[in-house]
């Protein structure tokens, strides 16, 4: 190996903010804690940060859940309908996924809603069972505060929505008014739920140790079984002994907490959002702003002038034009070779890059995205720690954690070094959380309905 030049160890230097020292993780870890016990608390709830909704799932999947469901999934990169047949030893599942204009996403509650009861009556027909009164999952991943299985009232809106209107409404009674508006189908909600419990409910269905569910993608966030008796809110069937919690876990730091570790980046990142000074926590992780974080490290090492001779370009001045996928695409090229990153840099007009530039722009991705990976690592270590049960599987979600070439690697030698010794965990990708997991999450509902019927 020849001798680093000194423009790439100025640019490793400046990336020393975007490292997480092993005292600032373990801060961050008691806070994270400090902040979820405020949330369950029935004194401490209402002013809590980390709101740890109760979600009312009980039970998890036991493998004898039949029937034909149909769910909903608003909240991530697509929104989709979905058909699933629970089989005794397979499901079918049918989907179609529908866009979301951003003149919706940013419109009228009604609009949303009625758009959303639209693409079901057409895809109910489409697979003849518009005539068939089915019972729906809704998979709607936002903060909701629940009243029950089939009521939730919308906190806030985070990631690219904010519809009017909706705020402070039971989302559930939002989606059956503009079904009556349309008045062609019949359906039965038997659920909403958030997309960590759906992740959850899809990899429990065939591991019974999973007790976590997380989603690394579009957003962040993570659900967990706790003790009934720490969900101090929790106003449903307090003789079962468990009760899944939506931890909300993006709002983490909204009162200040993250300050320790947040960068200018991440200052400017928050500003430019559609909901500043919410969701700290979730911006410093989730792809809605991993990519546009490396374009700001990337655009300030450009000015410096320790980046492509400091000529930059257009594209890469421009705000949003740096995608997650593309810190992705360039960590995965194989060391010393840069076949993906000069295509994305082509694609960015920086085709004058030298290879010590985009040794750098790698450079510069994988701080960003390890520095995502070990944020979620504290969080996923403090949920484990908490439960203290011996073996854990974590069901894993989202389009960050899918498709980074090294996020799922980062993360379990991260989480090793931050659980409680002896606790053995591991990390499963769950296949179709939303989507199955509303199914599921809607089959054990009815399981239970009609065991008490009979
Ligand atoms: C939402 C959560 C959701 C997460 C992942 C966050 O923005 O607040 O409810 O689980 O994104 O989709
Ligand atoms: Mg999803």
């Amino acid at each position: 190996m020849g001798m680093r030049s000194n423009t790439s160890n100025v640019i490793r230097e400046h990336c020393k903010e975007l490292q997480l020292s092993d005292d600032q993780i373990s801060e961050m870890m008691s806070r994270l804690l400090e902040d979820i016990q405020l949330g369950l608390g029935k004194n401490t709830h209402q002013k809590s940060i980390v709101k740890c909704f109760v979600t009312y799932v009980q039970d998890l999947p036991n493998g004898t859940e039949r029937g034909k469901f149909l769910a909903l999934d608003l909240g991530g990169t697509n929104f989709r309908v979905l058909i699933i047949t629970l089989g005794e030893k397979h499901f079918d599942m049918k989907s179609k996924i529908y866009a979301i204009p951003q003149s919706i996403m940013l419109g009228t509650g009604t609009q949303l809603f009625d758009h959303i009861a639209e693409c079901l009556a057409n895809f109910m027909k489409e697979h003849n069972v518009g005539e068939e009164r089915l019972p729906l999952g809704f998979t709607f991943s936002f903060p909701l505060k629940q009243k029950g299985l089939t009521k939730g009232i919308l906190e806030r809106w985070t990631k690219g929505f904010n519809c009017s209107g909706c705020v402070g409404e039971d989302v559930v009674q939002l989606l059956k008014d503009a079904l009556s508006r349309r008045n062609d189908v019949q359906i039965d909600v038997c659920a909403i739920l958030n997309d960590t419990t759906g992740t959850l409910m899809s990899c429990a269905w065939k591991n019974f140790n999973c007790k976590i569910g997380l989603i690394v993608g579009t957003g962040s966030n993570a659900c967990y079984v706790e003790r009934v008796e720490n969900a101090e809110l929790f106003d449903g069937d307090r003789s079962k002994p468990y009760v899944v919690i939506n931890t909300e876990w993006g709002a983490f730091g909204d009162d200040g907490r993250l300050d320790i570790v947040r960068t200018e980046y991440d200052r400017e990142i928050d500003q430019h959002s559609i909901n500043p000074g919410k969701q700290l926590h979730e911006k410093m992780i989730s792809g809605m702003y991993m990519g546009e974080l490396a374009r700001l490290v990337l655009v300030k090492f450009t000015k410096q002038g320790l980046l492509f001779g400091g000529r930059g370009s257009d594209l890469l001045f421009k705000r949003g034009n740096f995608f997650t996928k593309y810190i992705s695409e360039i960590e995965s090229d194989k060391r010393g070779s840069y076949v993906n990153c000069r295509q994305v840099l082509d694609e960015l007009g920086l085709s004058h890059a030298t290879d010590q530039d985009c040794g750098n722009v790698r450079y510069v991705c994988e701080s960003v995205s390890r520095r995502a990976a070990h944020l979620v690592s504290a969080g996923v270590a403090t949920l484990i720690n908490k439960m203290g049960q011996e073996n854990v599987t974590v069901g894993i979600d989202g389009s960050v954690y899918r498709f980074h070439p090294h996020f799922h690697d980062l993360m379990t030698e991260k989480i090793a070094q931050l659980v409680t010794p002896g606790i053995k965990f591991d990390l499963m990708l769950s296949e179709d959380g939303s989507g199955r997991g509303a199914a599921l999450v809607a089959a054990v509902a009815c399981r239970d309905q009609s065991r008490r019927h009979n």
